[in-house]
């Protein structure tokens, strides 16, 4: 296997169920709905784990966050 962060690594195996114009997509607070989940609301694309914390906050689908003042960038 090539060179992988543990970031990276685990960008490959835990798969999203949606992709969206959310900034949270690059950020470390995203936790997304992974791919074939059943259980959440069919309207969110994940958590936020990082603006409320220590608790999560549902991002929803149609509530696109573009601009966000906690967003840290996953390192590439
Ligand atoms: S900290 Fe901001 S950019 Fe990061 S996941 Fe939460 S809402 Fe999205």
């Amino acid at each position: 296997m090539a060179d992988l962060t543990p970031e990276e690594f685990i960008d490959t195996i835990l798969i999203p169920e949606k992709s969206s114009d959310h900034i949270c997509w690059g950020c470390t607070g995203l936790k997304p709905v992974l791919k074939d989940s059943k259980f959440p609301p069919a309207d969110i694309i994940g958590w936020c784990t990082k603006i409320h914390w220590p608790h999560y906050w549902c991002l929803a689908d149609f509530n696109v966050v573009k601009k966000c003042y906690v967003f840290d960038a996953k390192k590439k």
